[in-house]
């Protein structure tokens, strides 16, 4: 009998329009004669839309600013002794509740941190990636080179400074930050994903201009010591135990590889396999493998990688629990180039987290 899989896309983050293409991607790709597609589409205000909405957003709609909502039009009734909460809105599909498996297709804040992976926990719906714990991990830079530490990765230096540290005093903030390393250094908001809020610095001025506008995204804010770099990525599938892909070379358009260069077309060119040696692509292999364990990560994430161009020495830059993943996105793209073909890679991902809900029961 047929699969039923619910893919979760869209999402109240900016990567909401990426998401959609992930979706479009997989659709297109997925065995239709083992799986039928419930499409979950959630609005850019965070809105969860009908099955009807999603279907038209699946297949080619433009892309709703604010959908109708697919859940109840009233609102809650107010719990005593609560506070008034934060507007409410409709969480949830029909979609979902028919669904044997869930894919969340999600990127950033609210799909890939955490937050809708403990949704489909509390509903009990198996799903694809990492739980609950390694996908918050993923999200918060700070929490994610803590635990890289620990495990004892290479890492560029970097300081951790609070919003109200920034906010009381950034010029004794910056003067940290020349104490430790010289410019120019990368500052980056704790969480963060497609390169939002996050600046490079080459003086004391940049750097509190820089400093302000990463806490505007969160408060907790990150300070690297910035070096030019080769960034190459790893994709990394399955459990028990995980496989490393071919690596691969991002080659940004731009000064770094910022929002544009991510999303705009033509602004980086992805080499796959990335032109190295051999021995450096294990050791980049190993180290994605190590990466993937320390924060728990399941079924498949994206770890990036700095070779700094000066000194040849590799550093693990960041991992991502819900990479992008178009047919031509650099995850599906690592694992063609290993041998894993995008509707193969699918499969595998969609058995893994089913293979799961049976192991439980
Ligand atoms: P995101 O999670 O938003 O992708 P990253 O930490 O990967 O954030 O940073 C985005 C980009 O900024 C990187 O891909 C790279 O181009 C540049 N960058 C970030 N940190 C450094 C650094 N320490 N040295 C040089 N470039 C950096
Ligand atoms: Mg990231
Ligand atoms: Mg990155």
């Amino acid at each position: 009998t047929k699969r039923k899989v619910a893919l979760l896309f869209g999402g109240a983050s900016v990567e909401h329009a990426v998401s959609i293409q992930s979706a479009r991607s997989v659709f297109r790709a997925i065995d239709p004669e083992r799986y039928t597609v419930l499409p979950v589409a959630i609005a850019r205000d965070g809105t969860w839309l009908s099955p009807e909405a999603s279907w038209a957003l699946l297949r080619g709609a433009a892309v709703p600013a604010a959908g109708p909502a697919g859940g109840p039009k009233t609102d809650p009734p107010a719990s005593p002794g609560f506070p008034p909460g934060p507007p409410w809105r409709a969480v949830g599909s029909p979609h979902l509740n028919a669904a044997d498996v869930a894919f969340p297709l999600l990127h950033g804040p609210m799909g890939e941190d955490g937050t809708v992976q403990g949704y489909l926990e509390l509903l009990g719906i198996p799903y694809v990636g990492s739980g609950v714990l390694a996908s918050a991990v993923g999200m918060d830079k700070a929490t994610m080179k803590r635990l890289f530490a620990l495990e004892g990765l290479p890492q560029v230096r970097y300081l951790v400074f609070e919003r109200r540290a920034v906010q009381a005093d950034p010029d004794a903030v910056a003067r940290t930050v020349e104490e430790a390393f010289p410019y120019p250094v990368f500052v980056k908001p704790a969480n963060s994903g497609s390169s939002l809020g996050i600046s490079r610095a080459d003086d004391r001025s940049t750097l509190v201009r820089a400093l302000r506008e990463a806490a505007r995204y969160d408060a907790t804010v990150l300070v690297e010591e910035g070096l030019a770099v080769r960034e190459l990525e790893v994709a990394v599938l399955g459990n028990e135990p995980p496989e490393a892909s071919v690596v691969g070379e991002v080659v940004p358009r731009r000064a770094f590889y910022d929002y544009e260069a991510k999303y705009t077309a033509g602004g980086a060119e992805l080499l796959v396999p990335a032109p190295i040696d051999g021995a450096l692509a294990e050791e980049i292999r190993a180290l994605a493998l190590r990466a993937y364990r320390a924060i728990g990560a399941r079924d498949l994430a994206r770890v990036d990688f700095f070779l700094d161009k000066g000194a040849g020495r590799l550093y693990v830059n960041e991992i991502n629990t819900m990479p992008g993943f178009t047919d031509r996105s650099m995850y599906p793209r690592l694992w063609a180039a290993s041998g894993l073909a995008y509707p193969a890679l699918i499969d595998r991902l969609v058995e893994e987290a089913l293979r799961r809900a049976g192991e439980r029961n």
